[in-house]
């Protein structure tokens, strides 16, 4: 790789707090730009914060460092524990969705001494019912579940259509009976034991109550010229179109700005920078989709990999591979052990 000059002006970088995150259920909209929402409604605590112990930031390279982190951001249980993980390795999702004012971080006006935090929370600060607020910034539980599950259903689709399994897909794209329209069906699907079934899935997904998302995809009123590009009845197409959509959806909302910086030689090179870590993992998968970058699961962990470069058949790391290859020699090994000292006796 190319080494660049004056890193933090140039690559992405992402801060993660060094003393880690915590759910905040004190915390509420407010301060100066927490009161400038003004569309309802307001988002509703927990919010995710760093601790107020916090004395610094640990950084990371995420473009490069960590290519397939929106492949681990789709695999994390959406729950309170399942968060706070991913945070603590790899920082909050964005500069924040709202200013907060919590009583973990004020104290009584005058006592500057009982401060209880030790950075900078941008230095500014709220004056409300005589106490004195840091000014902080952050997104909450019911934020963090929303993108996870928007991640994890387009990552599924996703990876459906990576290994053309059509019978898997037709839980998720659904044409019409006269072949003029096509919908699409997201949802948790491993809280339905049987939804491959045709026809009755929005009773499945309703009688089990499970999160879903749906809507039309292409019809002859809606997307006519994407529609005569399907072949009636294929799922393959339009599931590539519905990812392709739902990643043009999200960039469309997140920034990431074209930035020149300069090489080892001093010429300048292209640089793409994205404006937090949500758009740096949806950027992640746009190049993804363009085949610029490529992941595969290991078939014997079941974590991604990044294959780019590698041949088309790779299938496991060459760890996994490995400690397979003894495990099964060492059993085979006890095995004829075993038989022998059978015969022996
Ligand atoms: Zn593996």
């Amino acid at each position: 790789m190319q080494e660049y000059l004056d890193i933090e002006q140039s690559f992405f970088v992402w801060p993660r707090a060094d003393r880690g995150y915590y759910w905040d259920e004190q915390a509420r909209p407010g301060g100066l730009f927490g009161e400038m929402i003004e569309n309802p409604p307001r988002p509703e605590p927990p919010y995710l914060l760093e601790t107020p112990e916090t004395t610094g930031f640990y950084t990371t390279r995420v473009m490069e460092q960590e290519p397939a982190l929106f492949l681990k951001f789709a695999d994390i249980q959406p729950t309170r524990e399942g968060i706070l993980e991913f945070a603590n390795a790899y920082g909050p999702l964005t500069h924040g969705e709202t200013e907060v004012l919590t009583p973990r971080y004020s104290y009584p006006e005058g006592r500057e001494e009982e401060k209880p935090w030790k950075h900078g929370v941008f230095g500014l600060c709220d004056q409300k019912d005589g106490r004195i607020y840091g000014t902080v910034f952050a997104d909450s539980l019911k934020f963090w579940q929303n993108e996870i599950r928007d991640m994890r259903w387009t990552v599924q689709v996703w990876e459906w259509f990576e290994k053309r399994d059509a019978v898997a897909l037709e839980r998720v794209i659904h044409w019409s009976k006269d072949g003029q329209g096509v919908s699409y069906v997201l949802a948790d699907w491993e809280g339905l034991s049987d939804a491959t079934v045709k026809g009755d899935i929005m009773d499945q997904i309703k009688a089990a109550r499970i999160p879903f998302s749906t809507g039309p995809l292409a019809s002859k009123d809606y997307h006519g010229e994407v529609l005569a590009r399907f072949r009636p009845g294929d799922v393959l197409l339009p599931a590539q179109y519905l990812v392709q959509s739902r990643i043009n959806e999200k960039l469309q909302k997140l920034v990431i700005r074209p930035r020149l910086l300069m090489n080892d030689h001093n010429q300048l090179e292209p640089y793409l920078c994205p404006k937090n870590l949500l758009a740096a993992m949806w950027f992640q998968f746009f190049r993804t989709a363009t085949g610029e970058k490529r992941f595969r699961r290991c078939s014997i962990c079941g974590l991604w990999a990044d294959v780019t470069g590698k041949t088309q058949r790779w299938s496991r790391h060459a760890d996994c591979a490995n400690r397979e290859r003894v495990r099964r020699s060492r059993a085979k090994a006890q095995n004829s052990g075993h038989k022998m000292a059978t015969r022996s006796s």
